[in-house]
């Protein structure tokens, strides 16, 4: 599904963020990407969105070799991979249906495809009764469901989660884990990158860590194991 293979990324000014890192994963899988602040997270992140381009070393996806995609084609790959992040990103002035609805809107769903398929997904994240109102109104737990809503309503096959509890209380941080380990079992690729030692350290899923750029550890069923 996703493979880096001898992926080097230097940035403009000389600072090497990623350092020959091969890693592949599967379908399905759900990783947590963990390393103190520097290490390379949000880089990796970058290369997989095709934000940035690696300096050296291909990235595949779904078999594809992601430098070999056309300009034209991008819109479509950036449908298939999506992120939520700490922050929650929500649109203050729309509704949470209408937040959702809006991800929709912008691949040119039909309106009667929108109608159908919104409830279904606010249904999935616990949202039914929220839909009417406003990311103001909402507890923390609640508008970062909203996110992952808006992020799994078109499908996409991997769904990218940039410290995603970094803003919860530990309660409502367990929630959306279920929510999460959730939408991984239905067959969705879910990379955390997450400096979350206690959830890291209960969900025993794959941990790949990152040091100064290279890989260190990749472990199934792996701990945090790192001091911050
Ligand atoms: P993390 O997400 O783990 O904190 P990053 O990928 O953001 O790590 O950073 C890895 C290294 O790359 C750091 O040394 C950081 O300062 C550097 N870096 C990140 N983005 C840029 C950029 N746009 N230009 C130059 N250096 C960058
Ligand atoms: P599963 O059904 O695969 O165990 P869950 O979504 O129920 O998945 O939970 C994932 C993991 O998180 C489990 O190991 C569970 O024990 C743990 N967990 C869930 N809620 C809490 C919580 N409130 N506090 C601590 N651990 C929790």
């Amino acid at each position: 599904m996703i493979e880096f293979q001898n992926v080097t990324k230097i940035y403009d000014k000389g600072v090497q963020a990623l350092t020959n890192v091969n890693l592949k994963i599967e379908k399905g899988e759900f990783i947590f990407l963990v390393g103190a602040s520097g290490a390379g997270k949000s880089t990796f992140i970058k290369l997989l969105l095709k934000e940035q381009d690696p300096t050296n070393g291909k990235i595949y996806v779904g078999g594809q070799d992601i430098s070999e995609i056309s300009r034209r084609k991008i819109p479509f790959f950036r449908r298939s991979i999506s992120v939520i992040f700490q922050d929650f990103r929500l649109l203050p002035n729309k509704t949470v249906f209408e937040n959702v609805a809006f991800a929709m809107e912008v691949i040119e769903a039909s309106s009667k495809e929108i109608r159908r398929q919104v409830p279904m997904i606010l249904s999935m994240v616990g949202l039914s009764e929220r839909a009417s109102q406003y990311p103001h109104e909402l507890s923390g737990g609640e508008r970062q469901r909203v996110s992952i809503a808006r992020a799994i309503v078109n499908n996409p096959s991997i769904l990218i989660a940039d410290e995603p509890t970094g803003n919860l209380d530990p309660e409502t941080a367990w929630e959306i884990m279920k929510v999460l380990k959730s939408i991984s079992r239905r067959g969705t690729t879910i990379i955390m990158a997450t400096h979350a030692k206690d959830i890291v350290d209960v969900m025993q899923q794959r941990v790949v860590a990152l040091e100064k750029g290279r890989i260190v550890r990749d472990e199934q069923r792996g701990a945090y194991d790192y001091e911050n």
